[in-house]
């Protein structure tokens, strides 16, 4: 009832034509091929056509271009579902005037005779379009920002839905665009996690932070081609709200390379000044600390406070510079690395070991309770021998071992005790060591003065020669006298064995070998020009043969002197070939193409081997008295000499023997066929004054040998 009776206060009102030209939207009613069939006053205005004009025509005069098939859609979902409301739909509009007007629309259906008709109502939103227009510019915006930001951006909701994403993100990932329309993230999820290195971890992430929906996150995802992202994440809210999470990757595969070659830049850099650093305090051949390194250490040992003790050992290689001339460098060197690495090994608690230079090393020891033992165990472990191409090498060493005494001691004061130790081990016979003692310095003091005693002595006349005949037991007779120096300083006779050395290291043996030739030559002239199978036979160590003119002035004395170069002898030892200069091997040649004659002596004794004797340029051998001393009753079987005199007679080398003090010693050599015998036997070596006597027991003992041996 009630219905009816609101019916018949509708029907009481304005007619329906009126009521709908009050509306206030444009009302329009379409039949089903899209002409107008009735508009109201409001469309009217909206459009700016007249009624007449708009009813008959079709519809999408009204409407822009690109919505014409909105009211065809519209009354479609009507008709398949008329029970379900239909939102409003945006549309643009056309004004008579072309010019096109944001609108909404509302659509409903009316059952007309036998077709539908479709009722739209039609709102001009232009009023709305301020506020729309601020937002999508500000949505554009941020479009814009997002496309154009390196970064790749994923925004998930709070349900766990992807809410939106960039272009980035799908290229920096390669996520083709279609797998995101799939029902699950499943499948794009996927796509991530076969890329990363360690997919566990990401989705460790990635759940921590679906679990804490307020907390932010900083990381770096590693890739396996190589790229790396940073990825940032944080909530997405909306004032206070969180309504997603935003993730953002970056691509820092380009910085990360670069920073990578930094830091492999600045640790080369590291590597190279550490390896500058330490070529500034290590001796590049043997490892060892050097004497920079050395020096600080000993300052700083005996800087107080006071420690207990402060032990230097100064060791320096025997005759080291044999092996280097003999054996070559590279063996000398090798003799280096080995002791450097034995010396280190005897002493593992060594504060510092150190080469000094040369063969010269050094061991510095702050708490050593037996400093005498360590000096011992060294110089008994580095004698071991050891072999180098083949050559067996047995370093032997001197060493001087100083420690800190009651008083303070300056370093170098310290350092120098050692060196005077060392020098003291060196003269009482090498391969030793022994600890400073006051006492040495005075023997220093007596080296020190004994130089400047040298210096002097050629000029004061204290330099003299003694000659001892050298014998031929085939001949009967003294073939050969040798010249040797003699230094008589005041009414002391210094042995050659203490001042030649020294005159060497000094350089003084240049005047002084002159010296002794000069008078050699003088003295024995005469007796040389009796008889042309004389000669004389003269000791000249390495350093005189470095001097260029040394041949030439000899042969020019020789000339002065009027003997025969032929009728001269040098005595050279071995060590004098291995000389790199070889100013040495042209000064002999010189010689020797004049016809005079080279003895190498001292054979047997260095490094030597018969081998070697061969690429010499030598006519002599002296057999070194030390293998002569060997033969006591000359029943004995020394192999060594027989081949030594065999050896150098296939060679074609004349044989000498020195050091022949005995009967037996002669006879064995004799019976060997040893060209010539020279010692004490015969006679000692005598000044040119007594040169007669000598002459004459060394006849005598050679006829006394011969009367032995003649019957028998
Ligand atoms: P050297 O050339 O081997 O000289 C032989 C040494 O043996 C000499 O010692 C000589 O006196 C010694 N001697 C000779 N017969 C015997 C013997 O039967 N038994 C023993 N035990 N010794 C004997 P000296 O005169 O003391 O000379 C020592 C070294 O000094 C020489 O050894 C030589 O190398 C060097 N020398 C001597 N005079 C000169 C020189 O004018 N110039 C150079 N460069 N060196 C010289
Ligand atoms: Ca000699
Ligand atoms: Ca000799």
């Amino acid at each position: 009832m009630g219905g009816s009776r609101r019916q018949n206060r509708v029907l009481a009102a304005p007619s329906f034509g009126a009521l709908l030209d009050a509306g206030p939207d444009a009302l329009l009613a379409i039949d089903a091929d899209g002409t107008i069939l009735l508009a109201n006053a409001a469309a009217s205005r909206l459009f700016g056509y007249s009624r007449d004009e708009l009813t008959g025509s079709n519809h999408w005069m009204l409407l822009a271009a690109g919505f014409h098939n909105e009211t065809a859609l519209l009354r479609t979902r009507l008709a398949e579902q008329p029970d379900k409301p239909l939102p409003p739909r945006e549309v643009y509009g056309l004004h008579r005037d072309g010019t096109e007007f944001p609108a909404e629309i509302a659509c409903s259906l009316l059952e007309g005779d036998g077709s539908q008709i479709l009722l739209v109502s039609v709102r001009s939103t232009g009023h709305r379009k301020g506020g729309d227009a601020d937002l999508s510019e500000a949505m554009s915006l941020l479009t814009a920002t997002l496309e154009s930001t390196a970064d790749g951006i994923l925004v998930i909701s709070a349900e766990g839905k992807i809410a939106g994403l960039n272009e980035q993100f799908l290229t920096m990932w390669g996520i083709p665009p279609e797998l995101l329309e799939a029902e699950s993230d499943e499948p794009a999820m996927q796509v991530v996690l076969s890329q990363v290195q360690d997919p566990g971890q990401f989705l460790a992430r990635v759940t921590e932070l679906t679990a804490n929906p307020a907390a932010e996150s900083h990381d770096v995802v590693d890739f396996l081609d190589g790229r790396t992202f940073e990825r940032y994440s944080r909530p997405q809210k909306v004032g206070d709200r969180i309504v997603g999470r935003v993730w953002s990757f970056r691509d820092v595969t380009p910085r990360r390379k670069a920073q990578e070659q930094a830091e492999r830049a600045l640790t080369d850099l590291a590597v190279q000044a550490e390896q500058l650093r330490s070529m500034a305090f290590r001796d590049p051949l043997t490892g060892l600390a050097n004497r920079a390194v050395f020096n600080a250490e000993l300052v700083r040992a005996l800087k107080p406070p006071r420690l207990k003790s402060v032990d230097i050992l100064l060791l320096d290689l025997d005759d080291f510079k044999e092996v280097n001339d003999i054996l070559g460098h590279q063996a000398g060197d090798d003799m280096l690395v080995e002791v450097a690495r034995r010396l280190q090994g005897c002493v593992p608690t060594a504060d510092v070991v150190a080469r000094l230079g040369g063969d010269e090393f050094v061991v510095l020891l702050t708490a050593c309770p037996d400093a005498d033992a360590i000096a011992e165990c060294i110089v008994r472990c580095l004698h071991v021998p050891f072999s180098i191409e083949g050559s067996m090498l047995r370093p032997s060493l001197s060493l001087g071992l100083a420690s800190m005494g009651r008083q303070a001691q300056g370093a170098s004061e310290l350092l120098r005790e050692a060196d005077i130790a060392m020098y003291a081990a060196k003269a009482a016979g090498k391969n030793r060591f022994l600890r400073f003692h006051q006492d040495m310095m005075t023997a220093l003091v007596q080296r020190t003065d004994l130089e400047a005693g040298l210096q002097l002595a050629v000029g004061q006349g204290e330099i003299s020669v003694d000659f001892q005949p050298i014998v031929s037991p085939r001949m009967g007779r003294v073939v050969k006298f040798e010249a040797l120096a003699r230094w008589d300083r005041g009414d002391q006779r210094v042995p050659p064995a203490v001042f030649i050395p020294l005159a060497e290291r000094s350089g003084l043996i240049n005047g002084i070998g002159s010296e002794v030739m000069v008078q050699s030559l003088k003295q024995m002239a005469s007796w040389l020009r009796e008889d042309p199978s004389r000669s004389l036979s003269m000791n000249v160590s390495g350093v005189q043969l470095q001097e260029l003119d040394f041949a030439e002035r000899v042969l020019e004395l020789a000339e002065t002197c009027r003997v025969g170069v032929y009728q001269l002898v040098f005595e050279v030892t071995e060590s004098v070939f291995f000389d790199a200069d070889c100013n040495v091997i042209k000064q002999l040649s010189r010689l020797r193409e004049a016809g005079a004659r080279v003895a190498l002596d001292d054979f047997g004794t260095g490094y030597s081997s018969l081998g070697r004797l061969q690429d010499l340029p030598v006519d002599i051998v002296k057999i070194d008295k030390t293998f002569v001393s060997m033969v006591r009753t000359g029943d004995e079987r020394l192999p060594i000499l027989s081949s030594m005199i065999n050896m150098a007679h296939s060679l074609g080398l004349t044989v000498t023997a020195e050091g022949i003090e005995t009967d037996e010693q002669a006879r064995y050599l004799i019976a060997l066929e040893c060209d010539s015998l020279q010692g004490y036997l015969f006679s000692h070596p005598e000044p040119a004054a007594r040169f007669d006597q000598a002459l004459r027991t060394a006849g005598q003992a050679l006829s006394a040998l011969a009367s032995r041996s003649g019957p028998t």
